[in-house]
């Protein structure tokens, strides 16, 4: 293989990447700024006068320098700046070469201690002041290794001296941090209040075209002028942020239209002013929603709904047209009268056309005509009546439109709320998971301050809490309560089976609204909505919200009540996968687990054992002579030794380990992390107990022995099959040497005695 040649470019490459290395272009900087600072101050140090060149030339040099060092920062290769961000080692060139240029200029002007002294405490603060952070504690010491320079060079170094610098620097520094601070903080109140101001602007513009309204509402009123009438769900409950901008760009819509439409239209028909206005909530009042206007006069932002010409239009619902009105008449000026008679322009005529929604008035269209006080007045022609007439719809299917946008937006919003909580309940399996997802999803939907779960047992008449979310006290309180049917809310909605109370306030706080027991009680709480949960129009629990604050509350339960019967169904579903599978896991005579079951779990437990090192015994046990029970006491008695048995397992072994029905009066018991010597503890101690049971028949008291036969992993069997074999083989050994016993592989093994195939 040819070696290669040493490349040239490539190497150029790499010394130009270590050149623009960050900490190496600081360094250049503040080699060349430093150097730059030297000159400078020798020059100022009197050498620069022993050259003759006197103050202005001082001025001149020293404006070049600075000049040079700022266009070599300009031009400094490599890092591309952003429009609005500096790079820090220009701050901090642009910094030095000010410093140095004051410092430089006051020993000019006549010396660094003298007269000059001040100005030069005062561009020392100027330049100061226009720098923070690092940036700032760099020039800091930059000054000081300046003055320093020049207290050394002029032979004026005392300590104190130094010190009174310092200081100065120091309360420089202090007095700047605390301006800008100050400052800071007053553009952020201010801005909050402005942010505050535009929000709520925003909500009273949306209120006053009514861009909240429930679909219901829209629903009436949509359907004589548009073909969206099919919108049907509900309301997001959703206070927050995007809602807001959803609502902000809802009425920046609205505005946008009618602002295009009043333009559009005084431009075409030669108006000078053409205005919606929008009436309060109230009545009271009419806002300026959109104009335009070149009138002299200036329009109000909102108008008294019962002045001039404004309060006739009201009276007769129909539109108007006055030839040259009356100042006092128009009354959607600010001071009209203000014109005069002396004035150049008159106004010559007006038109208002009333805005109905619902056969209600909801606003007016004003137009009007200013024209030169000599001119013949050109009143408003039928044809530009009919134009503005038919500008009126327009208007209103603005608003409109965006009030159905609104409600579409909202309805996608709340149906996605609740798509995700539906995923939330149905990627639960088991019971517990649902009850866990279920207020999950609830706080998806409607931001709670305490939720509940309860579960109603109709045979008993009783209600347990399943779980509980949000205020820490209740919670505690309500944990695993179980109560009886009573007079309070969940016992009345299983009864009723509809959301209570009936308009969810709580005007007592929830103080005497009693909802589970009679001693539990909400308190400071302003809503409540106890939800039933409906299977089958079967009420099965309740589900419980309530919240603090009345803001918070939903607007409307229908998403709730959703939500809560599929809650129901979620754990119906649970409960149902629950009992499928203990059917398939465990023995319907005993309850123990069923041989499937152990064999699944003998392989985990010995892979778990193999992995963490540790031992793993298994005991195999055999009722003695259990057929002769059988033949002699009937079945039904040995099934219930059986049982008997099984309880007796299931009691003594710890949570960890395993109990098995292995086949008919055959039993296996997985002891997790126990030694030989445990086991057999336990096998002795099963033996005895078995041994003391008190079993009963038609034929008299009687009781039955066991055998045992136990290997550990991995001493007696490394795979399951070869441990199950040899805990087999010493249970047989057990009943070989005349049952009631207990054996183990390990002695069995040691003894040599081989079982009889
Ligand atoms: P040994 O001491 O040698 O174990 O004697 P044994 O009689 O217990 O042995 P064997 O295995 O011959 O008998 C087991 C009997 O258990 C046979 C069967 O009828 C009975 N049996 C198996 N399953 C059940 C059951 O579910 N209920 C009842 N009542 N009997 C069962
Ligand atoms: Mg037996
Ligand atoms: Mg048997």
């Amino acid at each position: 293989m040819p070696s290669r040649p040493l490349e040239l470019p490539s190497l150029l490459k790499t010394w130009t990447e270590l050149l623009h290395r960050p900490i190496v272009r600081r360094l250049q900087w503040w080699a060349l700024w430093g150097l730059l600072g030297t000159v400078l101050l020798l020059l100022a140090d009197g050498k620069f006068r022993e050259l003759g060149a006197g103050t202005a030339g001082l001025g001149t040099i020293l404006a070049s320098l600075l000049l040079l060092g700022l266009l070599l920062v300009r031009m400094w290769p490599g890092r591309s700046e952003q429009p609005d961000e500096v790079a820090p080692e220009r701050h901090l060139a642009t910094g030095a070469a000010q410093l140095t240029l004051g410092f430089a200029l006051a020993q000019g002007l006549g010396g660094l201690w003298g007269e000059a002294a001040v100005v030069r405490y005062a561009l020392v603060a100027v330049v100061l002041g226009f720098h923070r952070g690092l940036h700032l504690f760099g020039l800091v010491v930059l000054s000081l290794c300046c003055e320093g320079l020049f207290r050394y060079a002029t032979g004026q170094h005392q300590l104190r001296e130094i010190l009174g610098s310092l200081l100065i620097l120091g309360l420089f520094m202090g007095l700047r941090e605390a301006v800008f601070r100050g400052e800071l903080l007053r553009q952020q109140l201010a801005h909050k209040q402005r942010m505050r101001a535009a929000i709520l602007d925003i909500e009273r513009q949306a209120e006053l075209f009514r861009l909240n309204l429930t679909e219901d509402a829209l629903l009436a009123q949509a359907t004589d002028w548009t073909d969206h009438g099919s919108v049907k769900t509900v309301t997001s409950i959703d206070h927050s942020e995007p809602e807001n901008r959803q609502l902000h760009s809802a009425v920046v819509m609205v505005r946008q239209n009618l602002d295009a439409l009043v333009g559009l239209l005084r431009r075409a028909m030669g108006l000078s002013t053409c205005a919606v206005l929008w009436q309060s909530e109230d009545g009271t009042k009419l806002e300026v929603v959109a104009a335009s206007t070149d009138s002299p006069l200036q329009l109000r932002r909102s108008v008294p709904a019962s002045a001039g010409l404004l309060g006739s239009v009201r009276k007769t619902r129909a539109p108007l047209s006055v030839t040259a009105p009356k100042p006092s008449q128009l009354s959607y000026y600010e001071r009209p009268d203000s014109l005069g008679d002396t004035a150049h322009l008159r106004c010559t005529a007006t038109m208002l056309l009333p805005l109905f929604e619902e056969g209600a008035l909801c606003g007016v269209l004003c137009v009007d005509r200013f024209e030169s006080a000599s001119d013949q007045p050109t009143p408003f022609s039928s044809r530009d009546e009919e134009a503005l007439r038919a500008a009126v719809p327009v208007i209103l299917r603005s608003v409109q439109s965006e009030r159905v946008f609104r409600s579409v937006e909202r309805v996608r919003d709340a149906s996605l709320s609740l798509a995700v909580a539906s995923g939330l309940l149905s990627a639960a399996l088991r019971p517990e998971e649902v009850v866990q997802s279920a207020l999950q999803a609830t706080l998806r939907l409607c931001p709670f301050d305490f939720a509940a779960l309860t579960e109603y047992d109709d045979k008993l008449g009783q209600h347990s809490v399943l779980s509980a979310s949000g205020d820490p006290a209740l919670c505690l309180q309500v944990k695993a309560l179980r109560f009886p049917d009573n007079e309070g809310l969940c016992s009345s909605v299983i009864r009723r089976q509809i959301i209570l109370p009936a308009f969810g306030i709580l005007r007592d706080h929830g103080e005497d609204t009693q909802v589970f027991d009679d001693t539990t009680r909400l308190r400071g709480y302003q809503w409540l909505m106890v939800v039933p949960l409906l299977l089958h129009k079967r009420p099965r629990g309740t589900l419980i919200v309530a919240g603090r604050s009345e803001k918070s509350m939903p607007e409307r339960q229908a998403q709730l009540k959703v939500l809560a019967n599929q809650i129901a169904v979620s754990l119906d579903n649970a409960r149902m996968y629950q009992a499928v599978e203990s059917l398939a896991t465990t023995d319907g005579l005993t309850g123990l687990f069923n041989r499937r079951t152990f064999q699944q779990r003998i392989d985990e437990m010995r892979e778990r054992a193999h992995r963490q090192g540790r031992t793993l015994s298994l005991i195999m046990c055999d009722i003695d002579h259990f057929k002769k029970i059988n033949d002699t006491r009937g079945h039904l008695v040995g099934d219930e030794v059986l049982r008997q048995i099984a309880r007796l397992l299931a009691e003594t072994v710890r949570k960890v380990d395993v109990a098995a029905r292995y086949g008919g009066e055959e039993f296996a018991i997985l002891l997790e992390a126990t030694e030989e010597e445990g086991a057999q503890l336990l096998a002795e101690r099963i033996r005895h107990e078995a041994e003391k049971l008190q079993l009963s028949s038609e034929k008299g008291a009687f009781s039955c022995t066991l055998s045992l036969g136990l290997a550990t992993f991995p001493g007696d069997g490394r795979t399951t099959i070869e441990l199950i074999a040899h805990a087999d083989a010493a249970l047989y050994a057990a009943k070989h040497r005349g049952r009631n016993r207990v054996v183990s592989y390990r002695e069995l093994a040691a003894s040599k005695e081989r079982p009889a195939a």
